[in-house]
């Protein structure tokens, strides 16, 4: 049975990941952080603590969905009590990132700024495209519900880098996210990652290629957050048995 703690257990994605390990053989919740006390009723043989060594101790693996300043502070404590890390918090500053790849050296760390499946898959197609659609402009326009607090998503700018990838660009010379005024043509490189925010959509990423007389796009649309809890659990599960070292989903996935 592996235990599984949960940093980020009230919020949207925590809420469902708590339910959905109800349902998951072989792993029990073990325990989840607060900041202060829970908003709902739990299990009493869930260990329920503010305290981040306490926590880090009583699990096997943990899962988080927080903020990055949360995430950050959960980095900082598990260096000095390593444990299997899956992270699904996005909007990571190049510091927190730094943060995460030095951890990374001393416990298991998976990182994915998206659990799911089809994510992964378009990651892949997107790279592929990319580099044989030489020529076309790349355009990638996310949509999330209005309470997402970082633009564009995390999802995007790993799409992004996808994109960048498969052309041997470096993204931070040709990535942009608005366009206003009097700016002149598209440049050739230059891709763009816009963020819309409106009502309760959970995510919806589309990647397009666009040239004179043809384009093609690639949509993903999340439907439903159990895509992302179930996919952490599953990278859970496949992490418990790893070594120390940074992973990513597609790892997992064996993509
Ligand atoms: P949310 O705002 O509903 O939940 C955030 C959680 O973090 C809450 O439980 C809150 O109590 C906790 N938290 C905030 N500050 C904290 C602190 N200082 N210490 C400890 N806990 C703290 O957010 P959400 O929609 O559940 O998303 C959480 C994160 O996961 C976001 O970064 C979001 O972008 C990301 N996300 C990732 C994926 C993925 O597949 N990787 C999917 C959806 C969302």
């Amino acid at each position: 049975m592996i235990k599984i703690g949960v940093f980020g257990a009230s919020g949207r994605v925590g809420k469902l990941l708590l339910e959905d390990l109800k349902l998951t053989e072989n792993m029990s919740l073990s325990c989840v952080f607060v900041r202060s006390s829970l908003d709902f009723s739990i299990d009493p043989s869930v260990l329920v603590t503010s305290d981040m060594k306490a926590f880090l101790s009583a699990s096997d693996v943990i899962i988080d969905f927080s903020l990055p300043e949360a995430c950050e502070s959960l980095l900082e404590q598990a260096i000095q009590t390593p444990k299997p890390l899956v992270i699904g918090t996005t909007g990571l500053s190049q510091h927190q990132l730094n943060l995460l790849k030095n951890a990374s050296e001393v416990m298991p760390i998976l990182y994915a700024t998206n659990m799911s499946l089809g994510i992964a898959l378009l990651n892949k197609l997107v790279y592929q495209a990319s580099s044989a659609l030489e020529g076309f402009d790349i355009e990638i326009v996310e949509m999330h519900h209005k309470h997402k607090k970082d633009a564009p998503s995390g999802t995007a700018l790993t799409l992004s880098e996808s994109a960048a990838k498969g052309r041997s660009l470096d993204l931070d010379k040709v990535r942009i996210s608005g366009r206003d005024g009097n700016i002149g043509a598209r440049s050739k490189d230059e891709i763009a990652v816009m963020a819309l925010r409106g009502g309760d959509i959970i995510g919806r990423h589309t990647v397009g290629f666009y040239n004179d007389g043809e384009f093609l796009e690639l949509n993903h649309t999340a439907t439903s957050r159990n895509t992302f809890s179930k996919g952490a659990i599953r990278a859970a599960t496949w992490l418990s048995q790893k070594p120390k070292g940074l992973y990513s989903i597609s790892d997992c996935l064996d993509l």
